[in-house]
């Protein structure tokens, strides 16, 4: 029997020996000792999607779009340069939930999932005595979900959360949801020309969508938040029964929670809308991207607005979650992580999160940890990645932390004689890539220290050498205007030399 320490016990053993040693007075309240008292602790994770750090007032944005969550920073731990591990729902959210990176997981398309061989190596399977629930709006979320379902005691179908919805379609072609959605479109949708399979359905399909909105309808003067589809939505009905379905959970609970807003469509409630449209904001001119969508600067600047009402509108039900968190005595006993599977970007000609470039907005995404009961605000500028928190989650709660996880403990719940190392932080963007083969059209972002290299291969849109590299100071130059690649040779070909033996490491059981 091997005698020696192992990692997890290490790292028990390290934050053992750390607490009230190296930690200030006033953090001490960090995890451990409702550990050590026997009481486990709840963990729940609030994600609101597509949520851009760039636009959040709090992370140094002009237009005040957070004023609840600059207010509730004030007792949380409060990351500044947290990047999400991917540049859309698939990737960036199988990262959050597996604590590995898009080339190890391999979640890397739209309607994607991990591995099959991965299938448990998920963040529930680690909570596996806690009372596991999940629920997210977005259905691409809900594909993971479905793969981890094994390990989630209590899997909420999107459709609980939705006020109409096309199930009725999805259920008669429950094993093919692609059939299903053109089923839905040619025999319910009226189209444009007025053409549908069924004109009788259709009425009667409209008429009866109608009668079950019509009390709130009034509510969204730019429409019902709705995903993908006839699937629509209210925020605030969502937020209720969340808070409801909490105060009467089995503790210890581990929750996840995955809200659609502010992903496109903006569709604030009327609290909110219209309270940027005519505002003095102006964006800083950057040139088009090689990668453009070519969408106008006027149309960026409308949508941005439309996006940041959308934000003002999570913040406040963000806001009223944490109350009735509050008032019911769970915020006591549990960690709750607020944060987003990736962000949304307007500038450079791009539009949305369809893009092959790993520029701040996309990328960026907010993180904040209310540990239990805690009083007071710290934060933390140090570079961390969306694989971090599964890591994190577990430690703080006194959980072993699986070997396969490819994150670290988020600072300042790590052990401090952890021995780290210089520790860069990866994304990686390969949604046209077959995810049994290796990565050949795919956009890997690096970020160490201040520096963050960019580097793509495989794009049409590339010259002949096939491959572009941008180098961005992201401390002195937050808005990338400056491309350093050619200034900063030395930098530059480093932090490549790093991505590219990732990279083959990662193409390896694929070649
Ligand atoms: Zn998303």
């Amino acid at each position: 029997m091997n005698q020696g320490l192992s990692r997890r016990d290490f790292l028990k053993l390290a934050s053992l020996m750390s607490l009230g040693i190296a930690i200030p007075p006033s953090v001490q309240y960090l995890g451990i000792p409702g550990i050590l008292q026997g009481k486990r602790q709840n963990v729940l994770i609030v994600i609101f999607d597509a949520l851009s750090a760039y636009n959040i007032s709090l992370y140094g944005y002009s237009r005040e779009t957070t004023p609840n969550l600059t207010r509730l920073a004030k007792r949380a731990t409060v990351y500044h340069n947290h990047f999400a591990s991917g540049s859309f729902t698939t990737p960036g959210t199988a990262s959050l939930l597996t604590g590995m990176l898009p080339w190890t997981h391999r979640a890397i398309r739209i309607n994607g999932k991990v591995k099959t061989s991965f299938s448990n190596k998920n963040i529930f399977n680690a909570f596996t005595d806690y009372h596991r629930i999940a629920y997210s709006h977005n259905p691409l979320v809900n594909i993971l979900l479905k793969q981890f379902l094994e390990d989630i005691n209590e899997y909420v179908p999107q459709e609980k959360l939705y006020l109409f919805s096309d199930s009725l379609i999805r259920d008669l072609f429950s094993k093919d949801e692609d059939i299903a959605s053109i089923a839905w479109t040619r025999i319910m949708k009226h189209k444009e020309d007025g053409y549908s399979y069924s004109l009788f359905l259709t009425h009667l399909y409209e008429k009866y969508r109608e009668y079950k909105v019509a009390d709130i309808l009034e509510f969204f003067p730019y429409g019902l938040p709705e995903s993908y589809g006839d699937n629509y939505f209210n925020l605030q009905q969502g937020i209720d029964w969340t808070g409801d379905r909490l105060k009467n959970i089995t503790h210890p609970f581990f929750g996840y929670f995955h809200y659609l807003p502010p992903h496109w469509p903006y569709k604030p409630h009327r609290d909110y809308a219209g309270q940027f449209a005519n505002d003095s904001w102006k964006s800083l001119i950057k040139p088009d991207d090689l990668f453009t969508d070519d969408k106008s600067k006027e149309f960026l600047h409308k949508q941005r607005a439309f996006y940041d009402e959308f934000i003002l509108n999570v913040d406040s039900e963000f806001g009223r979650l944490f109350n009735l968190l509050e008032s019911s005595g769970i915020l006591d006993n549990t960690w709750v992580v607020f944060t987003s599977d990736h962000g949304e970007m307007f500038e450079r000609g791009i539009w949305a999160h369809e893009t092959p470039t790993f520029y701040q907005p996309v990328i960026r995404v907010p993180l904040l940890i209310f540990g239990p009961g805690q009083q007071s605000g710290q934060s933390i500028y140090t570079p961390t990645s969306a694989i971090d928190l599964m890591p994190t989650l577990l430690h703080v709660t006194g959980h072993d932390i699986p070997e396969w996880t490819e994150g670290s403990i988020l600072p300042p719940y790590a052990p401090l004689i952890t021995p780290l190392g210089k520790k860069g932080i990866y994304a990686v963007e390969a949604r046209y890539n077959d995810p049994a083969a290796p990565l050949v059209r795919a956009t890997v972002m690096l970020v160490e220290d201040n520096y963050k290299l960019v580097y793509y291969r495989g794009y049409e849109e590339l010259d002949l050498n096939n491959e572009r590299t941008q180098l961005f100071n992201i401390q002195t130059d937050p808005e990338e205007l400056i491309d350093l690649s050619l200034s900063k040779k030395e930098t530059a070909s480093e932090l490549l030399n790093v991505i590219k033996t990732r990279l083959k490491e990662s193409d390896e059981p694929y070649l």
